[in-house]
């Protein structure tokens, strides 16, 4: 039998009988199906399971949830990260209910126009919702297809991708398109790992090239990682009569939307007070007296790593305006429960 038909039998054997009771496989809504897509994007899916269930709850259609308040669409998706994909779905979802009257539309180009979604989210959503034969190529089946044909080359080459998205798009079942490409992601994300892959219990160990020569590990070839650049911020809890002044990031920018105590990077030669007094002024416009130091907290977001420390600051002259944010608001305490805030904000709620 041709490599390709095996491969495509096996997994799909391997995933009628193994794939696993995840709630976005109980439904053929394209909705619920494209919310799980980009919940799923760079997220595993014990993490993304509650997130799904409360979603679907509090907007249960596209219409629900383009109706929406940004500020509750960013506090349900508070902690699932990579909060610019809360602001696509949001937008998303308008654009759906309006130029869609609400039915997503079934093309992988149709999907692929709307914010958020790229190639493989596109093709994931084609082919499980509408039963479109199209690839998905995410890092799981990089990974495998990397592993079943032996790829030498490093697989973040445009030719090489090119030639793997080729390998994905003659792999998919004609027939049944959605299951084969989520049983490939799921034996990517369960048997085939990065490291110590579990080859014994392999569907496709008899036509793998890297299994045969015995060098999974070898595979993918990837660059070598580089180390990732560490900045120290500053940030101000600046505190009056109960309350604390709070700016909204503005959009589309690093974590647009969300809210955050304000400050910024510390520059060459300057101390935490200057850079602090320096920030606030620019973005806000105030001065301020910088008081105790509350906390500091390390973080690491994709690209780099941060020491943010948190001072009690008071409030000395200007009347703050929104110079950087695209919202401020003095708030309490008691109602920061209403807005999102960056994980590392998070941290700092309980020392105040
Ligand atoms: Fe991956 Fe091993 Fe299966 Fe090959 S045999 S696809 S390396 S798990």
């Amino acid at each position: 039998m041709k490599k390709e038909l095996l491969i495509r039998r096996s997994i799909l054997a391997w995933f009628r009988k193994n794939k696993r009771d995840l709630p976005w496989r109980k439904t053929g809504d394209p909705y619920a199906v494209w919310l799980s897509e980009i919940m799923l994007q760079q997220t595993r899916v014990e993490t993304v399971i509650p997130y799904y269930n409360r979603f679907l709850k509090a907007y249960p259609t596209v219409h629900h949830l383009a109706g929406a308040n940004e500020d509750h669409v960013l506090k349900l998706w508070e902690g699932l990260g990579y909060y610019r994909r809360a602001l696509n779905l949001h937008q998303t979802a308008k654009i759906v209910a309006k130029d869609y009257e609400g039915v997503f539309p079934g093309t992988v180009d149709e999907l692929q126009a709307l914010p958020g979604i790229g190639r493989y989210t596109a093709g994931a959503i084609a082919s499980i919702a509408f039963g479109v034969r199209a690839p998905v190529l995410d890092g799981n089946v990089k990974r495998v297809l990397s592993r079943l044909y032996a790829v030498k080359e490093r697989i973040d080459r445009s030719d090489v991708l090119k030639r793997l998205w080729q390998i994905a798009g003659e792999l998919v079942s004609p027939r049944s398109p959605g299951n084969f490409n989520q049983g490939i992601m799921e034996l990517g994300a369960r048997i085939c790992l990065p490291q110590n892959p579990l080859c014994g219990g392999c569907p496709v160990k008899q036509c793998c090239e890297a299994f045969l020569h015995h060098c999974p590990q070898n595979f993918p070839v990837q660059k070598a990682k580089k180390t990732l650049p560490h900045y120290e911020v500053v940030a101000a809890a600046i505190y009056k009569r109960g309350r604390f002044l709070l700016g909204k990031r503005p959009p589309g920018g690093m974590l647009g939307g969300l809210w955050e105590f304000p400050g910024g990077k510390v520059e060459a030669g300057e101390t935490h007070e200057q850079a602090l007094k320096r920030e606030i002024m620019e973005e806000m416009g105030i001065g301020i007296e910088i008081g105790e130091h509350v906390l500091t907290v390390d973080h690491g977001y994709s690209h780099y790593t941060v020491s943010i420390h948190l001072y009690r600051c008071s409030h000395i002259d200007g009347r703050p305006r929104a110079l950087y944010h695209s919202e401020i608001k003095w708030t309490p305490k008691s109602q920061f429960n209403r807005y999102s805030f960056p994980a590392a904000n998070i941290k700092f709620f309980e020392h105040l």
